[in-house]
């Protein structure tokens, strides 16, 4: 990893995020879910094999928990409680996630351990790669385009699940629910509870599904619309795809030092991102609320929650929801 550059890289960012904080502006936006699978995925590559063999191994490993763990701290923007997902978005979140990591699940890790430590990943790239795209490239695409927040947001996570392979795709939802009810109750909201946050995961994962039915309607229409965003989201730098997976991966490889006990703290507290609604996410809960998609779900004694594929379930729910959608 070129470690100094992107070790410059990152002073520069928390800079600016401290003065966009203090002059009162407050950055509102994020990269989409499916933006945030593909900033951890190229986060994970960005990290030397040769000096974190294990970290990348549990990575590459546990792609769906990575995955999972990326998008999570929006898991409560569709719900009447937003401030939950407000708290996931703070370096002080993802620092007690990795307290509560390293004090209850020292090495030697059980499967289920990397599970979790995955599942921390993922919340760390979300957490510094949101910021970036948010402050750097969505202010050039909005002008370039002539497009809002909501639009590029969707744009970007359009154009990646059509253009970039299969990086989008989860195989199974995760969600390390005990853990994240009492980082929660750490955080002073003992009245989040495991199933506010299975609802709220299962919202996310059924927008990241709904994301290629909206795409396969609007693909066409978004590469004509926004020329600069498509040739630029994963290249554009500071803030695209690319350089957000190396702020991302600088930080994973803090982290993993710091739950092994080989780092004595993680970065100085920052401040936190405020974001608006997505839409996306809202379309997700729609088509579980009118019944129109289920996903399997299973809990283990553990507290761990695996989810299966969406599966439609009431097709005129689904047509009606899916095509009320607009963008
Ligand atoms: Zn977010």
């Amino acid at each position: 990893m070129k470690g100094n550059l992107i070790k410059l890289k990152l002073v520069c960012l928390i800079l600016v995020m401290a003065t966009t904080f203090f002059c009162g502006v407050r950055p509102a936006g994020s990269i989409g879910q499916t933006g945030h699978l593909v900033v951890a995925e190229i986060a994970s590559m960005d990290i030397n094999e040769t000096d974190y063999p294990d970290l990348v191994k549990i990575l590459n490993t546990f792609e769906s928990e990575r995955g999972c763990g990326s998008v999570f701290p929006d898991w409560a923007w569709a719900s009447l409680h937003q401030q939950y997902s407000e708290i996931a978005h703070t370096v002080e979140f993802q620092q007690a996630w990795a307290d509560y990591v390293k004090v209850n699940f020292p090495p030697l890790y059980t499967m289920s351990k990397k599970r979790e430590i995955g599942f921390l990943m993922g919340i760390t790239s979300h957490t510094f790669g949101d910021p970036p795209w948010h402050m750097f490239f969505l202010p050039e695409a909005e002008a370039h385009d002539n497009a809002d927040h909501g639009l590029t947001e969707i744009g970007t996570d359009i154009f990646a699940n059509w253009e970039l392979g299969k990086r989008q795709e989860v195989t199974h939802g995760y969600l390390p629910a005990t853990t994240a009810v009492n980082i929660y109750s750490i955080m002073g909201y003992p009245e989040v509870t495991e199933s506010m946050l299975v609802k709220g995961m299962m919202e996310l994962q059924a927008a990241i599904w709904a994301e290629k039915l909206v795409g396969y309607q609007g693909y066409l229409n978004l590469v004509r619309r926004m020329p600069w965003t498509d040739d630029n989201y994963v290249i554009y730098s500071p803030g695209g795809f690319e350089y957000d997976a190396e702020v991302s991966a600088l930080e994973m490889v803090n982290t993993w030092n710091y739950i092994q006990g080989d780092l004595d703290q993680l970065l100085p507290a920052d401040v936190p991102v405020f974001m608006e609604k997505n839409i996306l996410i809202e379309l997700g809960k729609k088509l579980i609320e009118s019944g129109a998609i289920e996903i399997p779900v299973h809990r283990t004694e553990q507290g761990e929650y695996f989810f299966g594929e969406p599966m439609i379930l009431d097709r005129k729910s689904f047509e009606s929801v899916v095509w009320g959608f607009e963008f």
